[in-house]
């Protein structure tokens, strides 16, 4: 029978309790929004006692079914100041959702300020004191808890988080109990900081697993969707992900004169074939011997896009850097210095750090004078300072719009206060309406547009069309559902383009839930998901003023190009304008 697991940090005791009906058939995004939305007062504090943690695996998650390890993880965000959703793939869901932990909701702050463990195994949870682990970083934090408890999922704060600085996130373990994967936009790691919640160890010895209500259903949706996966040529083994990693957009992006670079202040980087996932599949080679194919962030990925860079002597530096990594600490930079990029990737794990809100960070204190483009050794300066919890560090650290104001400049790529990914709006006009309108802030996962403008996966659309208010919404709603199921993103390559792949996601849902849902109803749901969030947002200030994009866009032509940003406002307030209308 799924729990909810209800931590008070304040009392410092654990409850266990029945499922609402209402949220029956909820799970992920869809859970954690709604949690957050009927238990949080939208104008709370979001590091103060009020607001909670909602950790939700998706639907499927802790199933068969492929690619799907995801978890949620909501609250109220103190970088945009509305919901937050940011989800990571790791073991740790898995053993959430077997344990049958439907929601587990942190609230609350210890009086005595200090540092906690939450233990969780079947059918018991205690807080424990974590003096021991206090202002460690989040790799020794995370191997100091796999050596005591063994095999266990864990998530952690590092620094930034105990800081409460709003460009921290929440940190869980790979495959490897290397401490990187990260839900980590939005500043839920200062969030965590906020509760003394250091660690969490999650063990499912004993579990009874995921209950499924239909398993023929479920059985025939699961294989559906893994023939897609495994044909597609993005998602197959050997293919696009499965050997360059989601660094194989640096080129692609690069080529189509969309990579931010220096700040935002041109869409091309001469650097970029330095730092694409084609040259660290190469470079691995070399060091290697041998061809080195991308492994898995969390059980039972079919994709395995989780990249390795290594050092000259062929040892690792760090895994995952991911496209949104190396770029944000790369060409925004103006660095092209791969062993550099990973060292930071690196130590933005431990510090427990945003990689896409660091690399923003860095790329407006450069453009403020605080240090040139392209100095590797200040930008690693810089990073250490945040985890040091320096004057400085803390201004990068509460991320791009903090230190735009520190360092008086202009041109700060963020919507709702939240730093722009690595795709520029004003050259790929959908994947702009998606930052300007999401509930999250500036978020391409929100509603990855750039699959059609860019990829050519559904058709290709022209990248600098404006008119994709349309497009930008279905994929926001389509997304919200994918974040319910438990799938990881990746699949959208997969469902966009192959009808059976896409009845097989709905049908594995369906199966599990006992419903009979259709494709209706996976954009049913991913509205009334928005739509939770999109209140929350206006309840807590955020209404259409802030969809917009910030003003230097709009008058700053972006070379190769020379585009601006040119879809209307009132393009701009028909994303949710439909909601009410509904
Ligand atoms: S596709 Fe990549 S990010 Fe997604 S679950 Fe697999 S390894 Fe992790």
């Amino acid at each position: 029978m799924a729990k909810i697991l209800r931590v008070d940090m304040t009392s410092g005791t654990v409850k266990y309790e029945d499922v609402p009906e209402k949220y029956a058939m909820m799970a992920g995004r869809w859970l954690t929004s709604s949690m957050v939305a009927d238990e949080v007062d939208p104008e709370c504090h979001p590091l103060g006692p009020t607001n909670k943690l909602v950790f939700a695996p998706g639907i499927v998650t802790g199933t068969r079914a492929a690619t799907s390890a995801r978890l949620s993880v909501g609250g109220k965000s103190p970088l945009t100041g509305g919901i937050k959703e940011s989800n990571a793939g790791t073991k740790f869901a898995v053993m959430q959702a077997r344990l049958g932990i439907k929601a587990l909701v942190v609230e609350g702050q210890p009086k005595d300020g200090k540092s906690y463990l939450l233990e969780i195994k079947k059918d018991a949870a205690r807080l424990l004191p974590a003096d021991d682990l206090a202002g460690k970083g989040a790799y020794e934090t995370t191997d100091a808890l796999v050596a005591k408890y063994g095999k266990v999922g864990v998530s952690c704060v590092g620094p930034a988080g105990e800081f409460k600085l709003s460009g921290a996130g929440i940190c869980f373990s790979d495959e490897k109990d290397r401490a990187s994967r990260y839900a980590g936009r939005g500043g839920l790691g200062a969030v965590m900081g906020s509760k003394g919640l250091k660690a969490i160890v999650i063990d499912d010895t004993g579990a009874a697993g995921v209950p499924i209500a239909n398993k023929a259903l479920f059985e025939q949706g699961r294989k559906k969707l893994l023939a897609g996966l495994q044909s597609h040529d993005l998602t197959k083994p050997k293919g696009a992900l499965n050997s360059y990693g989601t660094a194989v957009l640096i080129n692609i992006m690069n080529e189509a004169g969309g990579l931010p670079t220096r700040n935002f202040s041109s869409g091309r980087f001469e650097g970029a074939a330095k730092v694409a996932g084609e040259t660290i599949f190469e470079r691995n080679k070399g060091l290697l011997g041998k061809e080195e194919y991308n492994h898995a962030c969390s059980p039972g990925c079919v994709i395995q896009c989780s990249n390795t860079v290594r050092d000259a002597n062929g040892n690792e530096i760090a895994s995952c850097v991911e496209y949104e990594t190396a770029w944000a600490l790369g060409p925004n930079c103006g660095i092209d210095d791969l062993e550099a990029i990973a060292k930071m990737t690196w130590l933005c794990n431990d510090i427990g750090v945003d990689t896409i809100e660091m690399g923003a960070t860095i790329g407006v204190a450069m453009e403020g004078g605080a240090l040139p483009f392209g100095d590797v050794q200040g930008a690693i300066k810089l990073l250490e300072e945040v985890g040091k919890g320096t004057p400085i560090g803390r201004i990068i650290g509460n991320g791009a719009g903090f230190a735009g104001k520190a360092f008086g400049v202009t041109r700060v790529p963020t919507v709702k206060n939240q730093a722009m990914p690595a795709y520029e709006p004003r050259a790929v006009k959908g994947i702009g309406i998606t930052y300007a309108t999401s509930t999250m802030g500036a978020d391409h996962t929100a509603g990855y547009t750039i699959a059609p403008e860019i990829a050519g996966v559904s058709g290709k659309l022209d990248q600098f069309d404006p008119n994709k208010a349309d497009l930008s919404y279905a994929f926001q709603s389509t997304t919200a559902f994918i974040d319910t199921s438990g799938h990881c993103l990746f699949i959208a390559f997969a469902i966009l383009d192959i009808p059976s792949a896409y009845e097989g996601w709905v049908e594995e849902c369906a199966g599990v839930v006992g419903a009979n849902w259709t494709a209706a109803d996976v954009l049913r749901i991913g509205d009334e998901v928005l739509r939770t969030e999109r209140r929350f947002n206006e309840a807590a200030g955020l209404g259409k003023a802030a969809d917009r994009l910030p003003e230097f866009m709009k008058y700053e032509p972006l070379p190769p190009h020379n585009v601006v940003w040119n879809v209307s406002d009132e393009d701009l307030d028909s994303v949710y304008g439909r909601l009410d209308a509904k």
